[in-house]
């Protein structure tokens, strides 16, 4: 899923259904609770009306890329990792700077545009503008204050009195020595009510709504978001599939109702690789039955998997398939 590397060509076989209209969006954090163990679900609302008036809620395994900052010392050391320690001269973020960049709310409107296309005062540096085009603006945004950018996906989304309120929970991932692993899982954790984000709607992955059935839905925890929003949508279309999802989340307490006749949950002992124990249930599954599988989450799991359908007989095209994360890599753009 990352834009122009090969991770899309190699990793994904999705052909995602767009939103008819989309562009970078500034929302605000309006709640933030722990849901579970594993997940912390914030509420985002507009900062502005744009976002009440574009907003085209798909439903089902909806994503988009999600634009922070994170805090301003993980900005520095980042900096300084990158170009060295160069405080206080141009492009370095120095110590008394805002824990949100913005720009400077003297500049004027009308003459606010620049290679990354246009400068608004006030707001926080964004790749603004349409869909099309946005990696360009953002890999053109100054190094300094660009944020970082990261693929999540609405768990669900209300409208209220007209506003849109939308709900995403966040993994929170962890290294061997407990700490947060991750600048978006610790952005998550501690993110606290107001913080500007920025947010651009990529559409939905699933796409067999229409089928017969059974269908398979397998993921590990970063997917289940996706597949609670899946059973939603079935339902609220009126037309579930025979369906049966196989998740692998860190802990039984990460579990939660989905809106599916068949649902198998496997956890991971701790300290075991992501989607060992889904696999060891997949053996003792026939795979054979199914019209078409839906596989998210790590990569080389989501691949394992779709190869296991792929030799149970299953159509290739069939197969929508997509690595979510990678195991000891980032996701990060830069
Ligand atoms: C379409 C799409 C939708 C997604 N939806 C969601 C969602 O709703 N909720 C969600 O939590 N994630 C979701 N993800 C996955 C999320 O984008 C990645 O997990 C992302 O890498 C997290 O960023 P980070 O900054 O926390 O960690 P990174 O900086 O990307 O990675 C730092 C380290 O953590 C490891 N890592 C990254 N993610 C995980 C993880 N989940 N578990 C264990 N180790 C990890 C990496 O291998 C790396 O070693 C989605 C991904 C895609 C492509």
């Amino acid at each position: 899923m990352q834009e122009g590397g090969g991770m899309r060509q190699e990793l994904s076989s999705t052909r995602p259904i767009r939103p008819t209209r989309a562009s970078v969006q500034l929302l605000r954090v309006a709640d933030s609770r722990r849901i579970s163990p594993t997940f912390q679900r914030l509420s985002f609302a507009p900062h502005e009306e744009s976002f009440n008036e574009e907003f085209d809620f798909l439903g089902f395994d909806q994503w988009f890329r999600f634009f922070f900052w994170p805090p301003l010392q993980e900005r520095m050391e980042r900096r300084a990792q990158t170009v060295g320690p160069v405080a206080g001269k141009r492009g370095s973020v120095r110590a008394d700077s805002p824990a949100i960049p913005a720009y400077s709310a003297n500049a004027r409107a009308g003459r606010g545009s620049t290679a990354y296309g246009p400068r608004r005062p006030g707001l926080p540096p964004l790749p603004w503008g349409a869909a099309d085009g946005w990696y360009q603006r953002y890999r053109a945004l100054p190094a300094k204050n660009r944020p970082t950018v990261r693929n999540y996906t609405i768990r669900d989304a209300r409208r209220i009195s007209g506003t849109w309120y939308i709900d995403v929970d966040f993994a929170i991932h962890r290294a061997p020595d407990g700490q947060i692993e991750g600048r978006a899982a610790r952005w998550a954790r501690r993110a606290q009510r107001g913080e500007l984000v920025g947010f651009l709607d990529q559409g939905r992955i699933f796409r067999f709504d229409g089928a017969k059935g059974p269908l398979l839905l397998v993921s590990d925890e970063t997917g289940l978001p996706g597949i609670e929003g899946i059973a939603r949508s079935l339902h609220a279309g009126g037309h579930v599939p025979e369906t049966t999802a196989i998740i692998e989340v860190p802990t039984s307490e990460d579990r939660r109702d989905i809106w599916l006749d068949d649902v198998l949950w496997t956890t991971r002992p701790r300290g075991q690789e992501v989607g060992q124990s889904l696999l060891a249930l997949l053996d003792h599954m026939p795979l054979s039955g199914f019209e078409g599988a839906y596989i998210v989450g790590e990569a080389s799991f989501a691949l394992a998997v779709r190869n296991r359908c792929l030799d149970a007989g299953m159509p290739r095209e069939n197969i929508d398939f997509c690595g979510y994360w990678r195991k000891a890599q980032s996701a990060d753009f830069e």
